[in-house]
């Protein structure tokens, strides 16, 4: 019984998309990418707060084989990202793949027909050779279970949620939470609100955020001339890579230069903030690099408003009317702003259920034993699947150089099936647990465990204290693996 599909794509963000071109280029064309949302663009689509915007600098955050010469801002507003997202979708001709409002529930692999089942919310069941799961990291939002959330009487707003018609002009507003999304939230708010409170539980790393409008003579160089921002986006992703790779995963070795940034970070934070307990509150006590850093040259002077508090006793619980701390003080508030992030290792690894070769249980084996997937993409037992945000997927600063790296690797997976005429592939233990070992071993020089990360409360680090959610290479080594992973690290089968 033949699969209605080549392959089934859970997921149209950036990394979805990008398979999805993949698949074409490969000739398996036909395919179908699943969304739960109404539109595509994953977190692009579904984060709209004010003040959203990359923060990797867009030369970079963008297909390198699709580059756009028309971002106005070195860092594009999240508008122009969600543009970009529809652009490649119409160039590629992906929309018509794409199935929204389609709530995929969970999958399972047939060995004796040798494809996958996926089942739909509502009851429908679809079937392809090929399973790939584009489901973002960050795209279970987090709301924390503190008491009394429920009997509060104003607004809740989650950030990943956002109201597009909320109006925030002369609301007594708090924000909790000071990840890297507050910090572009918190200074628009703070244009708005009649008063603000943020509530933060760990202060963030923020680095100076050199950011500009693209002069519009820069951006007909970059149409007419591909070059020059082919170039510039080489500089830029080198200047990401030297602070990814020397600065966090070898630690170890240059542990100078990493205190160096932290303490351009501080110069920054002391020349924005006037007030020095403010400032104390804002300095974090960990290792820069320990959890995301992030840029903004917006944030720190909020904290001079006169409106604007910063709060750092912990939450007890929360009223109609407002938020208890603690220390028995109440903050009084009408609109209550969760930037409080998005659950990482509780439900997004895997984001469906998926259950593999002899019933194994995808989300059961990485609890039970270690996360783990070879090359960040494939799991023994697993067939014929390709999990993208897998742990040790995530390569360098910017998500597109893992989804580039990830599209090579289907590229060569794929070309040895075709080769083979076989129709199935699984990475064999042994090739999965050397990857183990290997990435096991270069983290030993990185921030997170040589670094002081004690009290980074950082989701890059899981339930098991592991810090897997990075791959611990540089961005070269990960494409150049793409390309050249030994053969025999798989099985092959062909089923007819
Ligand atoms: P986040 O980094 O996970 O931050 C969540 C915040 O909520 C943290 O400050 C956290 O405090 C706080 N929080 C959670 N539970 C809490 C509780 N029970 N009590 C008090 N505070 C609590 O989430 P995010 O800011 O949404 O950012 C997530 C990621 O999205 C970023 O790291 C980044 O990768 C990405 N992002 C990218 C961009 C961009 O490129 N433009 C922008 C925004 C976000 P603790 O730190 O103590 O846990």
């Amino acid at each position: 019984m033949a699969p209605q599909y080549d392959a089934i794509v859970v997921g149209a963000g950036f990394g979805g998309m990008g398979a999805g071109i993949q698949l074409d280029r490969l000739g398996l064309s036909n395919y179908v990418i699943l969304e739960r949302e109404d539109d595509l663009g994953g977190t692009w689509h579904v984060n709209r707060y004010p003040g959203l915007a990359v923060d990797i600098a867009s030369v970079t955050y963008s297909y390198s084989f699709e580059p756009n010469p028309h971002w106005s801002r070195l860092f594009a507003p999240g508008a122009e990202l969600k543009k970009y997202a529809e652009h490649v979708a119409d160039k590629y001709e992906l929309r018509r793949r794409m199935r929204f409002g389609t709530v995929v529930d969970g999958a399972r692999w047939d060995d004796e027909l040798g494809h996958w089942e996926v089942s739909i919310a509502g009851g429908e069941t679809v079937t392809g050779r090929y399973l790939l799961t584009a489901t973002g990291f960050l795209s279970q939002p987090y709301t924390p279970p503190f008491p009394g959330i429920d009997t509060f009487a104003g607004e809740i707003i989650h950030t990943a949620a956002w109201k597009d018609d909320a109006d925030l002009t002369g609301r007594a507003a708090a924000i909790i939470g000071t990840g890297a999304t507050a910090v572009q939230l918190i200074p628009e708010v703070a244009e708005k609100a009649r008063s603000l409170t943020v509530f933060q539980r760990t202060p963030i790393w923020v680095a100076p955020k050199i950011d500009t409008e693209i002069p519009v003579p820069v951006r007909r160089m970059f149409e007419r001339v591909p070059l020059t921002q082919q170039v510039a986006r080489l500089v830029n992703t080198s200047l990401l890579e030297a602070l990814m790779v020397v600065g966090v995963l070898h630690f170890k070795q240059v542990r100078l230069m990493n205190k160096g940034v932290s303490v351009l970070a501080k110069a920054h934070l002391r020349a924005a903030v006037r007030d020095p307990e403010t400032r104390r509150k804002l300095t974090p006590d960990y290792d820069f690099g320990c959890k995301r850093p992030t840029f903004s040259n917006r944030y720190f002077p909020t904290f001079n408003r006169p409106h604007v508090r910063l709060e750092t006793n912990s939450i007890d619980h929360i009223e109609p009317d407002g938020i208890v701390t603690a220390d028995g003080h109440k903050t009084e508030i009408d609109t209550l702003i969760l930037a409080t992030g998005f659950n990482l290792w509780d439900v997004n690894f895997p984001a469906i259920e998926i259950i593999g070769r002899e019933g194994v249980n995808l989300g059961k084996f990485w609890r039970d034993n270690r996360f783990q997937a070879y090359e960040g993409i494939t799991v023994p037992k697993f067939p014929n699947f390709l999990s993208l945000n897998s742990p040790y997927s995530y390569s360098g600063l910017s998500y597109f150089t893992t989804i580039e790296a990830q599209m090579k690797h289907m590229g060569r997976l794929f070309g040895e099936l075709r080769k083979r005429g076989a129709t199935t592939f699984e990475v064999t233990e042994r090739a999965n647990a050397e990857f183990l070992d290997r990435v096991t071993a270069k983290l030993g020089s990185s921030v997170f465990y040589r670094g002081d990360c004690a009290t980074a409360n950082s989701y890059y680090f899981n339930p098991h204290g592991e810090a897997a959610l990075l791959r611990p290479t540089s961005t070269i080594n990960a494409h150049r693996e793409a390309v050249s992973f030994p053969l025999d690290d798989y099985m092959y089968r062909t089923i007819a």
